[in-house]
């Protein structure tokens, strides 16, 4: 099989070499998703990202930026039409978004709803510490609309993973978050091996003490096969498989 890599979840734009990363994916040979955190940082990703065959541009507004960023809502909906991939998006209760969670839910449902609209998205979701509400607002909104929810980072709990599951979610992981006992067990117990794709979220994510770059995929298909006792051969393969199943 193919040595080739799947980074779901990176945010190329935030490298200090944004153009020559994503020459560096195209090169390589790493199905990219270039997931952006503004709607306005998403025309160049796009228009560097089309010019490729491994790299795809995703039109995002980050949980984190909702706060300061939020009236890029009215952008996001006009640039929808345009692409097929979501992210990143999602909800953050964790200490320092708290307080935006009330803004958040409107932005993250008007998003969820924009997607219904017209055609079928692939959405990259984050949740750090709302994955139940993230459900519920994927459940409600979602359902039956024939678009694809990637977990990007999931940290919930094992029923939450099994809800997630239930629900018909993907998911995306890397070397950091598997890295924890807790997170190896659940995926496990719960997630289907066909359900899972590798991201690295550079350059937020840590790969041995360095921010992760895309190729640090590698680690991301080695936690992978570690949860699920394969060997890399065939957690590398299953990854690609998966990636072909969702985008088809
Ligand atoms: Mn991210």
């Amino acid at each position: 099989m193919s040595d080739k890599l799947v980074d779901f979840h990176c945010h190329l734009d935030l490298f200090p070499d944004f153009e020559a990363k994503v020459r560096e994916c195209d090169d390589l040979g790493i199905f990219t998703l270039a997931v952006t955190t503004t709607p306005r940082a998403w025309r160049r990703n796009e228009e560097l990202a089309s010019k490729t065959r491994h790299v795809r541009a995703a039109l995002g507004l980050h949980p984190q930026l909702v706060a300061s960023n939020g009236r890029e809502i009215d952008l996001f909906e006009k640039l929808l039409p345009l692409t097929r991939y979501v992210g990143e998006v999602g909800l953050d209760a964790g200490p320092r978004f708290f307080r935006s969670m009330p803004q958040q839910r409107a932005v993250f449902g008007r998003i969820l709803d924009a997607c219904v609209s017209g055609e079928p998205k692939i959405l990259s979701v984050h949740s750090v510490r709302a994955t139940t509400e993230v459900l519920d607002m994927v459940e409600r909104r979602l359902a039956g609309s024939g678009n694809q929810v990637v977990l990007h980072w999931f940290s919930g709990t094992r029923s939450e993973a099994r809800r997630a599951v239930e629900l018909g979610c993907w998911f995306s992981v890397n070397a950091q978050m598997m890295a924890k006992l807790k997170s190896k067990e659940i995926f496990a117990a719960e997630v289907p091996l066909e359900k899972v794709l590798t991201e690295t979220d550079g350059p937020f994510s840590e790969t041995n003490g360095k921010s992760s770059t895309p190729s640090n995929a590698r680690e991301s298909v080695m936690a992978f096969a570690e949860a699920y006792g394969l060997s890399h051969a065939d957690a590398s393969s299953q990854v690609l498989k998966n990636l072909r199943t969702l985008v088809g």
